[in-house]
């Protein structure tokens, strides 16, 4: 597909089970863009026992969500690790060597690259209202995709997942198998099921949704950047969503 001739900073939101992680692949495949997943992160430390980690841990099997201000040390800090925002009052220069440069200014946030390899996705983050504010004040992001997937396309979904939990990659006995069942498509590593996948956890990752992300959709909207697309299956989004980056970065 196509190359990016601006710089996309994409946020992908939705429910839990909407999709998130397989159209979040799909676009580092089709677009050649990098991401940062949250729950991934979050995931990793966990493994790992970080400190972080260890503090997450418990919250997340729950199905709550994890305290606002240690999320934004974690996705602030892997932004900046990664070069996709300035460190506050160091700022680099955001200089593309490639294109024209062109920069977006908003007060409260340092300038942004305009240069198409100064794309990145998020997905899982922000969730919160606080969470997007600490991020507006790092950078501008120019789309928020809300991910429209009926609630009882939902459900169906979560009951058949499986992950590869090393890469994040997300299967489904139904609508996305693995070409040999329960390993891996690349690694031919085992897959697993979400702890948090429990059909108790996962109707508090719902509310939760409904109650701290939604009001999102709404801040995005009035900051003129959302936009929403709906479909029951991934394979009925992927087109739209593709299109839609095409229409706008390429
Ligand atoms: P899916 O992967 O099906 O879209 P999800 O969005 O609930 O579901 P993840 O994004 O992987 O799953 O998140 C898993 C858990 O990690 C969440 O339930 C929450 O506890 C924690 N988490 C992830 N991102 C955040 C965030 N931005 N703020 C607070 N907690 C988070």
């Amino acid at each position: 597909l196509g190359k990016l001739r601006k710089a996309a900073r994409v946020i992908l939101v939705g429910p839990p089970g909407c999709g998130k992680g397989t159209q979040s692949g799909r676009l580092l495949d089709h677009f050649k863009l990098s991401s940062i997943s949250s729950g991934d992160l979050l995931r990793q430390n966990v493994r790992a026992k970080t400190p972080l980690g260890v503090q997450a841990e418990s919250i997340m099997k729950s199905g709550g969500l994890v305290h606002d201000s240690i999320m934004v040390k974690l996705i602030v800090g892997e932004l900046s690790k990664r070069g996709w925002v300035e460190t506050r009052g160091n700022m680099a220069s955001g200089l593309c060597l490639t294109g024209p440069l062109s920069v977006i200014s908003k007060p409260s946030a340092p300038a942004a690259s305009d240069c198409p390899s100064a794309s990145f996705l998020l997905d899982g983050f922000p969730r919160t209202q606080s969470q997007a504010k600490s991020l507006d004040e790092e950078v501008q992001m120019n789309l928020v995709v809300n991910l429209d997937v009926p609630h009882d396309v939902i459900l169906e979904r979560i009951a058949g997942r499986l992950v590869h939990e090393p890469s994040g990659r997300v299967y489904n006995t139904t609508w996305n198998k693995p070409m040999n069942p329960g390993v891996d498509d690349i690694t031919g590593e085992p897959l697993t099921r979400r702890s948090d996948d429990q059909p108790e956890t996962f109707a508090k990752r719902l509310k939760a949704y409904a109650e701290a992300t939604e009001p999102l959709l709404e801040h995005y909207d009035k900051a003129g950047v959302l936009w929403t697309v709906r479909g029951k299956t991934s394979d009925e989004i992927t087109p739209q969503l593709d299109a839609e980056i095409q229409r706008r970065f390429a």
